[in-house]
């Protein structure tokens, strides 16, 4: 398969878009980007790279850290963890609070807002150090020392965080948060605030493409059958209310984020990353979703 040709062929279709959507703006601090960059990068499990546009330049990775931090307490807890976090779709809201009024403090899934809040709180239950502990996890898997978080992005979600302390206090209510609650935000906040590339996250999410293996070393960093929960996960529950939509037309398992990247897995074959800020009204990137959409009509392959 020659995906640079078939990317530089999406470059010029997408060209002639008109991207609209909005970038997200609830963060003050992520309205001081560019609305009009776009990149992507494709990773095969051949350990070859492809890509265009600004597919170097760091950006706010926001939800897809989620992806992160539930691959780390699952290798903490293994399956116990689905005592404290379900995994059916929520058909709600990232950020929404009502389900968890009636499922007695247990999100619906780890990829809204309430379930990576008790994934925080496990990792901060096991770790000393749980910011050290998931920042050195994210840079071995994608390669890359340079990756940090942006404390100002961080900062400036704390200090906007209504509805995240709102989440935290409810399930701190029913007893499914072990910690204070102030730390697990600050954690949440930070972990949300990583930026990296899309080079960076599609060489991250390559485990995902090869059962939880680096595929430089083929160093075994989780179970291949834990690979395959999460990306069962990722293609159920990682578009917000919009994850049959993104299955509909993509195809691929996958997680998106506020900051308008979305990383998507082809298990067996690649992972690709696509950063667009503009926003659906679904919180998706539209550009992203567009690109995605005809990066698996072209190759004529997605998982179904
Ligand atoms: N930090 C964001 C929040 O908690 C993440 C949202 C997202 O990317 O979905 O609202």
């Amino acid at each position: 398969m020659d995906y640079q040709l078939i990317l530089n062929e999406i470059k010029e279709e997408v060209s002639l878009l008109e991207n609209e959507g909005l970038v997200a703006n609830y963060i003050p601090e992520l309205t001081n980007v560019d609305p009009g960059k776009l990149g992507m990068h494709l990773h095969s499990v051949d350990n070859k790279g492809y890509s265009f546009g600004d597919a170097e330049e760091k950006f706010s990775i926001q939800s897809i850290s989620k992806v992160f931090s539930l691959i780390l307490a699952y290798k903490v807890l293994d399956k116990d963890i689905w005592k404290r976090v379900d995994v059916e779709p929520s058909g709600d809201p990232f950020n929404s609070l009502t389900l968890l009024e009636y499922e007695n403090g247990i999100p619906r899934n780890p990829f809204i807002n309430s379930g990576a809040i008790v994934v925080a709180d496990i990792l901060m239950s096991h770790y000393q150090n749980p910011k050290e502990a998931l920042l050195n996890f994210v840079r071995k898997i994608s390669g890359n020392p340079s990756i940090d978080y942006n404390e100002k992005v961080a900062l400036s979600e704390k200090s906007h965080g209504y509805r995240n302390a709102a989440l935290a206090n409810l399930m701190k209510s029913f007893g499914n948060i072990q910690n204070e609650v102030n730390d697990i935000l600050d954690f949440y906040f930070y972990q949300c605030s990583l930026e990296m590339s899309c080079k960076d996250l599609s060489k991250a999410f390559l485990i995902f493409a090869n059962k939880g293996r680096l595929v430089e070393t083929e160093e075994v960093f989780i179970e291949s059958r834990q690979a395959k929960r999460v990306n069962a996960i990722m293609q159920t529950c990682g578009f917000y209310d919009e994850s049959g939509e993104f299955a509909f037309r993509v195809g691929l398992p996958g997680k998106s984020g506020v900051g308008g990247g979305i990383v998507a897995v082809h298990p067996g074959q690649y992972s690709v990353a696509v950063w667009s800020p503009r926003l659906n009204e679904k919180g998706n990137s539209y550009m992203g979703m567009e690109v995605l959409e005809r990066l698996t009509t072209k190759t004529g392959y997605s998982i179904f």
